[in-house]
């Protein structure tokens, strides 16, 4: 990270997740001097949800000895426009067309940059993890949903929209299970966590997969990534399968995006990719030799995500960094 900021400032770099709210306060050489991080309850008002966020940001800079702050970067789920800094719908949070931008800046007297929180990651990644010196990076996460940040020309690509990335809403199967979107076939229908869940939920119910019926059930919100690693490592090959298939079909829909877009590298993270890399990474790899241009694919890195949870905290607070170097 560049040294934009002098001895003695501070900045805010603030994720707020789906189920948990995090804030870092960090100094001019990126140093966490405060932290602080929160659950999310499923469903909040808009009200409850906005205190939230003042909550962690206010612990996180008691923890740092409240300093003065130069700035504060939010990655939010979307969509939202990163212009104004306006949550157009988080149905989760009870925010709807919300000034969070405007807000955080009147309390915080700072200026406030608010992006997409895979962007925002993606953009975490790249600036602090191993692809730094590429200048067109794809950054993909697959969890509950499938979100990716696009990194074009050095700057993050947001779209006519403001939304681009949609990811997950690609179609892969023309007539494949229904999505969360209301499509058929998208690759988050397909491999998303909760479409591995699925499936492996039926193998437990069939007793092909003992160690998830035994530690599990047939319960898909606690068939997580980390109890999939271990079902695997203790030789459910069925559970394998299903993992490895999911992975193959993210990886085609990464192989379709470096048709189009030509990255140089292809960032892979999240919780999934974090519970079994060596073979999540196996297999994007494997799907994207199968249907990337041989042209296209030639040099491109498929490497993991380095940052796991402080992704976003940290990728927003270079992204309001470099916001203030270049005003
Ligand atoms: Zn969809």
């Amino acid at each position: 990270m560049d040294a934009a900021l002098k001895p003695g400032e501070h900045i805010v770099g603030v994720d707020i997740g789906g189920t948990k709210m995090m804030a870092t306060v960090l100094d001019h050489t990126f140093k966490v001097v405060g932290r602080s991080r929160k659950k999310s309850r499923g469903k909040d008002t808009s009200a409850a949800s906005e205190e939230r966020v003042y909550k962690v940001i206010d612990e996180a800079l008691t923890e740092a000895g409240n300093p003065e702050i130069q700035g504060i970067g939010v990655g939010s789920p979307g969509p939202l426009n990163p212009a104004t800094g306006v949550i157009i719908d988080t149905p989760n949070l009870g925010w709807k067309n919300f000034p969070l931008a405007k807000l955080l800046k009147k309390r915080y007297g700072a200026p406030v940059l608010v992006d997409n929180d895979v962007n925002v990651g993606t953009y975490g990644e790249w600036r602090m993890g191993e692809v730094q010196n590429c200048s067109h990076v794809l950054g993909v996460f697959p969890g509950t949903g499938i979100g990716s940040g696009i990194i074009i020309d050095g700057k993050l690509f947001h779209g006519f929209s403001g939304a681009a990335g949609e990811f997950g809403h690609m179609t892969i199967e023309v007539d494949g299970p229904y999505c969360g979107c209301g499509k058929r076939g998208c690759i988050e229908a397909l491999a998303s966590r909760i479409a591995i869940a699925k499936e492996v939920a039926a193998l437990a119910a069939r007793e092909d997969a003992p160690y998830i019926l035994e530690n599990c059930g047939t319960n898909l919100s606690r068939i997580r990534s980390g109890v999939l690693a271990k079902a695997i490592a203790a030789g459910e090959t069925k559970v394998e399968l299903v993992v490895r298939n999911a992975a193959y079909c993210l990886g085609i829909a990464v192989g379709n995006a470096i048709n189009l877009l030509s990255p140089e590298a292809v960032v892979l993270g999240g919780g999934l990719v974090e519970a079994m890399e060596q073979l999540y990474l196996e297999e994007v790899r494997r799907a994207v030799k199968d249907h990337a241009m041989p042209f296209l694919r030639k040099g491109v890195k498929i490497v993991p995500a380095k940052l796991g949870d402080d992704a976003v905290v940290l990728g927003a607070a270079c992204l309001i960094t470099e916001h203030l170097a270049g005003e």
